[in-house]
């Protein structure tokens, strides 16, 4: 069986997408770093509506407890492969870069860029043996324009775009696709602290997008409509750049 997995889909983006993909048919594979409670309700909702889904648990950015988790998972699924891969687990840690701190710096790419490669290098060689696959990168209107008060955040970001490009031509040939998604203002908790009556304002359509409209574009992404379109990065912003 092919399975999606969606890093960080306990909340937000992430959750929507693993619901939509679940409604699309796909056994899902919900993934969080802290938040069981809500990864394993986000399963329950998915199992109740008739859909499938498992929980597995790890932190995008420790290789070991990448290996760890999917070692089990692949001694558990000797038949199934990860066929659709959203690298969205993301975080933020604002702040001018003149009173950045090294950690601000690290978790950050960590999270974003190194949970990135890690997990796709992992993953890829199963998509690549059964000449398809779909990974899905989500990055942001950050890694596309750089936002002030966000350097770590939007060098993460555009790094994970130049990483969609290139990649995409490695693999091309073997029908795995490899696309990133970059959203502008989202509701969201990451956006939870956010003045949104200002910034609202800089939006074209005066509004915020919701994971659910993000969850749409990736779910297109991974489907087989999707096939011809590799390598490229899509905005979802409302008009926003
Ligand atoms: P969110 O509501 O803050 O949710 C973040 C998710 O990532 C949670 O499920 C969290 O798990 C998980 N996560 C964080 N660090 C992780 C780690 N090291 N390992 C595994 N999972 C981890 O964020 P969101 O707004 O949905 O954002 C999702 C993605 O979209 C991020 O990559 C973000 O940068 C990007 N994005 C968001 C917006 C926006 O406006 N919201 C705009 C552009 C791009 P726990 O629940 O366990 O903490």
């Amino acid at each position: 069986m092919k399975y999606a997995l969606v890093t960080g889909s306990s909340r937000g983006i992430g959750r929507a997408v693993a619901l939509k993909l679940a409604q699309d048919g796909f056994p899902v594979i919900v993934n969080c770093l802290s938040n069981i409670d809500a990864a394993a309700s986000l399963v329950a909702e998915i199992d109740a509506a008739g859909g499938k889904a498992e929980l597995l648990q790890f932190d995008v950015s420790d290789p070991e407890a990448i290996e760890a988790a999917l070692e089990s998972w692949a001694q558990a699924h000797p038949e199934d492969y990860v066929d659709i891969l959203v690298n969205n687990a993301g975080i933020r840690r604002d702040n001018l870069m003149i009173f950045m701190q090294n950690d601000e710096w690290h978790s950050v790419l960590d999270t974003t860029l190194n949970g990135f490669f890690y997990l796709t290098r992992r993953l890829l060689k199963d998509m690549l043996t059964h000449r398809h696959g779909r990974v899905i990168n989500i990055s942001s209107l950050s890694g596309l324009k750089g936002l002030p008060g966000q350097v770590n955040y939007s060098a993460a970001k555009a790094a994970l775009i130049g990483a969609t490009r290139a990649l995409s031509q490695e693999v091309a040939q073997r029908k795995v696709t490899v696309n990133a998604v970059c959203p502008g203002f989202i509701e969201s908790d990451m956006t939870a602290g956010l003045d949104r009556d200002e910034l609202k304002k800089l939006v074209p359509m005066r509004r915020f997008g919701r994971a659910d409209e993000v969850a749409d574009l990736v779910a297109f992404l991974a489907s087989d409509s999707a096939a011809y379109i590799t390598g490229q990065a899509i905005s979802i912003n409302g008009g926003l750049y």
